[in-house]
């Protein structure tokens, strides 16, 4: 069994230096407890800074702290303080952290800070050189490594790779800012699995890779570098359990009796987060202060108890933050504070677990409204920790959170009406109303617990892989080479189907860079004078065009997909009498969509329509795309068409054009005893299932395909066709 290495910034336990002895403690934190359950399966090691900078112990403290960690699965990489100041607080809590959080007024983008994160993504990736195997499962987290999958990639080109990114991605107009965007990009693409907490992330990433490096992705699997590496969404959750259960534990429980005793019969309103500007701390004070002055009822009946966690306490924007809050505070428990009651109960600190699921439990109404949140695990915990299903959560349609948790009320963070109203329609809800949607989320929040989560993830990941070999199974290896070679010449009626874009040459924007080099003119003119061969160029293109680019070529023709065929120099037929009258409706809605998408066209084909979008700004021509495919499905239902959505192309045309039944002209002709058909697209694949089961497909590219084997690219195709020439 594989074993399983997890790698993060921080390895999940707490050092402690007292005297001189060094002590440390394992955390519970959520991510610990969903890798956990990984080794259930799989032996299991941790890689990740232990929290102490090599400046702060002596060599021997740092063998002895080794020692005691590695026997339970952790393994250090050491950093100095000069890393943790230009890597960890500078570029990932000042770059990316504000960066992906759209946060772009304080992200800051300074050299040394890059090339911090670079070096220290490189001593991750030495360091675990030294632990990890070629067949172990790896599985990296957070933003803090984000070049590391392609460093391990680099070195072990088979291993495999899972990357989570616990914050959010940005859309890629704000991504794009980044200077150093590609390398990022292309640090993630290393992996295998690439996973984020929504669908709304894992577009705005398959959107950037698109726009600003090119990668097409086809339901989230791009081909990238001859590997296929899948994005997907994994919402992570919590160990539901552990927060359902809490209630009924004594230490809990004296701490509910505790907190009852203070708050008396106030309704209590929860708010708990790190001290951190993505989280709307000083907009949803506001909102309270807002609520508090248009529902001067609730005086005396109402307190917000607000816990603010000390969060990157040596970044200016994080002290800047403290202060406005504290004054803010300071500000509403002035305005309308009573003698014996401050409608804010305000502690500064982390709470420890019993504190935090008390107060969970005890509170009426949790109010969490981050500006941005990858996740956010409080709305999470607040509902698992309410056992008697009596509470009410209102949440921040930005916090990813959101997605699976529409019970809740949503709001708008900036929006202080709505929040007020919020709280005032939270406070005055059914209790039967308020078990309803609580015990609806808890079911979901048990089903999907973050060991699911962890497992969830991780066979995905082994299913990428596997997929990757089957692929790379069938890519045409030495040995298979040969033996096509040694069938070639052992057969004397022998049948090429050969396509041309993509196949003999490669796909091009300008329709001048696509004729036919005289390279390639040359080796299907050698491959044709041979009388044992019948050659036929298969194409999607116009009759004239075709015919041209090959006329001195003694080769058989196919054009527009199977729509028109020219077969021993006799003139262009088509198999079976088409219509066209389809076209006079089909033709305006086409024209329509390219004026409204500039970079594309239609062209005109005698038996087909066919709308290029290959000179449109790819996102938007893809959007575009997807919705013209929509209408017409709709439009042409009752009229017989086929609609393909091709290379960015849309080709509609009359149903019954079957570039395979077209190519069965030639394959049923006459006993042939080689037949080699090589292509790289859908239209391909309708040639490859009308093939013998002995015979040769080939497909061009890394994609899925019924083809007997796949080959990487035009050149590859290129020299085996010139050998097979030569062997003539
Ligand atoms: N938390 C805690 N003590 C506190 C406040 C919060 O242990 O006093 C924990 C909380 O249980 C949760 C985490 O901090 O698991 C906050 O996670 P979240 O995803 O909401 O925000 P993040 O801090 O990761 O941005």
């Amino acid at each position: 069994m594989s074993r399983i290495i997890i790698v993060s910034n921080r390895l999940p336990v707490t050092i402690k230096k007292s005297k001189d002895k060094l002590t440390f403690q394992q955390s519970v934190g959520g991510l610990a407890t969903g890798m956990s359950s990984l080794q259930k399966e799989n032996e299991f090691l941790w890689v990740g800074w232990p929290g102490i900078t090599v400046d702060q112990i002596n060599s021997k403290e740092k063998d002895d702290l080794c020692k005691k960690m590695n026997k339970l699965g952790f393994y250090q990489v050491f950093l100095s303080q000069t890393h943790i100041e230009d890597y960890y607080n500078g570029f990932c809590n000042k770059t990316i952290w504000s960066l992906f959080h759209c946060f772009t007024q304080y992200t800051i983008y300074e050299n040394h800070l890059w090339e911090s994160y670079r070096k220290v993504n490189q001593i991750f990736c030495h360091t675990m050189l030294d632990i990890i195997r070629p067949d172990d499962i790896i599985w990296v987290h957070d933003y803090h490594l984000m070049l590391l999958p392609s460093l391990l990639r680099k070195r072990m080109p088979g291993l495999t790779i899972g990357f989570f990114l616990h914050i959010p991605f940005p859309p890629s107009e704000i991504y794009r800012l980044l200077p150093w965007r590609n390398e990022i990009l292309e640090g993630v693409m290393g992996s295998d699995l690439i996973g984020f907490h929504t669908y709304d992330y894992v577009r705005n990433f398959l959107d950037s890779i698109l726009r600003l490096r090119g990668y097409e992705n086809r339901l989230g699997i791009v081909n990238y570098q001859n590997r296929i590496v899948k994005v997907d969404s994994f919402p992570m959750g919590i160990d539901f359990e552990r927060f359902y259960n809490s209630s009924e534990q004594s230490k809990t429980k004296q701490e509910i009796k505790k907190i009852n005793k203070k708050v008396k019969n106030y309704k209590v309103i929860i708010s708990v987060d790190r001290l951190d500007y993505t989280k709307g701390i000083l907009e949803r004070l506001k909102a309270y202060s807002t609520f508090l002055e248009d529902n001067p009822e609730y005086w005396e009946k109402v307190i917000m108890i607000l816990v603010a966690v000390p969060s990157r306490t040596a970044v200016t924007q994080y002290q800047r933050l403290k202060e406005q809050v504290d004054e803010m505070i300071g500000y509403i428990n002035g305005q309308f504070g009573k003698i014996g009651w401050s409608p804010i109960w305000y502690l500064y600190r982390s709470l420890p677990f019993h504190e935090l699921t008390a107060l969970y439990y005890i509170s009426d109404i949790a109010l969490v409204t981050p500006l941005k949140d990858g996740m956010n695990l409080i709305a999470k915990e607040y509902i698992a920790a309410k056992k008697d299903a009596l509470g009410v959560l209102i949440l921040s349609e930005m916090a990813g959170v959101s997605n699976e948790m529409g019970e809740a009320i949503i709001v708008n963070p900036n929006n202080r009406t709505q929040i007020s109203w919020a709280l005032k329609y939270a406070l005055n809800m059914e209790e039967q109303e308020q078990q309803k949607k609580v015990l609806t989320l808890q079911r979901r929040l048990k089903n999907y617990d973050v060991k699911k989560w962890a497992d969830d993830f991780k066979e995905n990941l082994i299913k990428v892989k596997s997929e990757q070999q089957n692929l790379a199974a069938k890519y045409l290896s030495p040995k298979n080479r040969l033996r096509i070679i040694k069938d070639y010449q052992q057969s004397s009626r022998r049948l090429f189907l050969i396509d041309y874009d993509g196949t003999l040459v490669p796909y091009h924007q300008k329709f001048k860079q696509s004729i036919p080099s005289q390279e390639v003119l040359d080796t299907i003119q050698l491959l044709s004078q041979d009388y044992k061969n019948k050659i036929v160029i298969v194409s999607g293109r116009e009759k004239y065009i075709i015919e041209e680019w090959f006329k001195n070529v003694p080769v058989d023709l196919i054009a527009e997909h199977g729509a028109w065929l020219k077969k021993d120099s006799s003139n262009w037929r088509t198999i079976e009498p088409l219509k066209k009258k389809w076209k006079e409706e089909i033709k305006p809605i086409l024209e329509l969509y390219s004026n409204r998408t500039p970079g594309s066209f239609v062209q005109e084909k005698e038996y087909s329509l066919v709308w290029h979008y290959v000179n449109t700004e790819a996102t938007f021509g893809r959007r575009r795309a997807l919705e013209l495919m929509d209408s017409l499905t709709y439009l042409t239902s009752n009229l017989n068409l086929e609609i393909n959505h091709g290379e960015k192309a849309i080709e509609i045309k009359a149903a019954g054009i079957n570039i395979g039944i077209t190519s069965y002209q030639w394959i049923s002709e006459r006993e042939w005893d080689f037949i080699m058909a090589i292509g790289d697209d859908w239209s391909d694949e309708q040639i490859f299932s009308h093939l013998p089961d002995w015979a040769y497909s080939i497909k061009v590219g890394s994609g899925i395909s019924q083809s007997k084997y796949n080959i990487h690219s035009y050149i590859e195709v290129r020299t085996l066709l010139k050998e097979l020439a030569k062997k003539s």
